[in-house]
């Protein structure tokens, strides 16, 4: 059997499954949505938003591009970014990069001029690795550097989200967080938290376990 038509058997199953379990399911998602999040992550087939976080269908609104970037000048994640934050007014706003991104070792890397498209899109990401080429030349090897941009630039993506009016202006704006997925373990840590009263609130690049970001959480909430 084919791949496609694997997948489409697999639908098959997984809405009876879906249905077995919760009779109402389907009619819930039908009525309408109210993610919880809006997760702006990249397109790299191994960091699926709901998988990797345990979420269904209605929990997440789901912006992913090559190396998990965000410009007020691509219409794209704008109007997501404005249709999350106006009309589904999401509380949170989740970048999550991974280690071992391609496009960003692409922005390491010589120029491909075979892929145009892809090299205007990282453009961004080599003005970042050659504004921190300091640190990164601090590394020996391509993968550290790879793994430190990637962390360097989920970091630049949150603070142009804050900075854009839609986030800045809204009325109840939504707590924007930095999270890195590690491909080696599965696993993700805070570069950045939404709260400033937490570990690496505003500024902070200091990485923390989510454990850790968990017990400041329950610390603050007794
Ligand atoms: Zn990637």
């Amino acid at each position: 059997m084919n791949r496609t038509k694997r997948m489409l058997l697999e639908n098959i199953a997984w809405a009876t499954e879906s249905a077995h379990g919760d009779p109402a399911f389907f009619e819930g998602l039908a009525l309408g949505q109210s993610p919880k999040a809006l997760w702006i992550g990249c397109s790299d087939s191994r960091v699926p938003a709901e998988i990797v976080t345990n979420c269904s269908p209605g929990d997440l609104f789901v912006h992913r591009n090559i190396a998990n970037l965000f410009s007020p000048a691509d219409d794209n994640a704008m109007s997501v970014l404005e249709y999350a934050v106006k009309v589904l007014k999401v509380p949170d706003i989740i970048v999550c990069g991974h280690y071992g991104c391609g496009g960003v070792k692409a922005a390491l890397l010589p120029v491909p001029s075979d892929l145009p498209h892809v090299a205007r899109r990282i453009a961004p990401l080599c003005s970042l690795a050659h504004t921190h080429g300091d640190e990164l030349d601090e590394f020996a090897g391509i993968d550290e550097r790879v793994n430190r941009l990637a962390e360097l630039n989920v970091m630049a993506q949150v603070r142009a989200i804050r900075a854009t009016s839609i986030v800045h202006d809204a009325d109840h704006a939504p707590r924007v967080h930095g999270w890195i997925f590690g491909l080696h373990d599965g696993r993700i840590k805070v570069l950045m938290s939404g709260d400033p009263h937490l570990p690496n609130g505003a500024t902070s690049s200091r990485m923390v376990s989510v454990r850790e970001y968990l017990h400041a959480v329950e610390t603050m909430a007794s």
